[in-house]
């Protein structure tokens, strides 16, 4: 199966874009949505960071504070290889195991932090990166989360440049205008992927 890694800067628009190929049928695999699964109580994700960070990154509830531990591993480099050595393997498990299951002509894999960290693409066959200005990006990070525009420009700087990120790319998609712009561009390169699964098969 062709495979396609999708990545773009936080609020890019990257779970827009993968909606969107889900409505072409193409199958999605969100390593973030997977995250967040293994993350929930009752997962062996959430003991293993309950014992790695303790409980000041645990709710009340027994949920996972996402807060605290966005917070925790934020500026330190140790507490995040930490964390990513306990999700990542974890995450590729799931992801390795829903390809196996999938028949398709392409597949979108979404995966936030491929150009910083490298994951994935072993296996990809293509990178496409969504793109905006980091105002727009900061814009929307505001407006969905709540966040201050420090906050938002914090994590943005914690994250690969805009021009690194594009010198990665296969394909871009430029989110800027409205949706409907996007699905101009998304049914585009839905034809090409097809094609190229067909003219390559992997
Ligand atoms: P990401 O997954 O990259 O963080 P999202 O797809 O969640 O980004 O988009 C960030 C926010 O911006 C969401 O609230 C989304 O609805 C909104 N958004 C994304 N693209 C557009 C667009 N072209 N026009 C208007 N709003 C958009």
């Amino acid at each position: 199966m062709f495979m396609i890694g999708l990545t773009g800067g936080i609020g890019s628009g990257k779970s827009t874009v993968a909606e969107l190929f889900a409505e072409q049928g193409t199958p999605v695999i969100d390593t973030d949505a997977i995250a967040r699964e293994l993350t929930a109580p009752g997962n062996a994700a959430l003991d293993a960071i309950r014992a790695a960070f303790g409980e000041a990154v645990i709710l009340a509830d027994g949920s996972l504070d996402r807060a605290a531990l966005r917070r925790r591993v934020f500026s330190d480099t140790g507490a995040r290889h930490q964390l990513e050595a306990i999700l990542h393997p974890r995450i590729r498990q799931v992801v390795e195991h829903t390809l196996a299951a999938l028949n398709a002509p392409y597949v979108v894999i979404v995966i936030p932090l491929l150009v910083e960290t490298g994951a994935y693409r072993d296996m990809l066959d293509r990178i496409l990166v969504v793109d905006c200005p980091e105002d727009v990006q900061i814009a929307r990070v505001m407006a969905r989360s709540g966040l201050t525009s420090e906050e938002v420009t914090a994590i943005l700087k914690a994250q690969s440049e805009r021009a690194t990120r594009l010198a990665c790319a296969d394909d871009v998609i430029l989110n800027t205008a409205s949706r409907e712009a996007l699905r101009d561009q998304i049914a585009t390169l839905h034809r090409r992927y097809l094609d190229f699964s067909t003219i390559q098969p992997s």
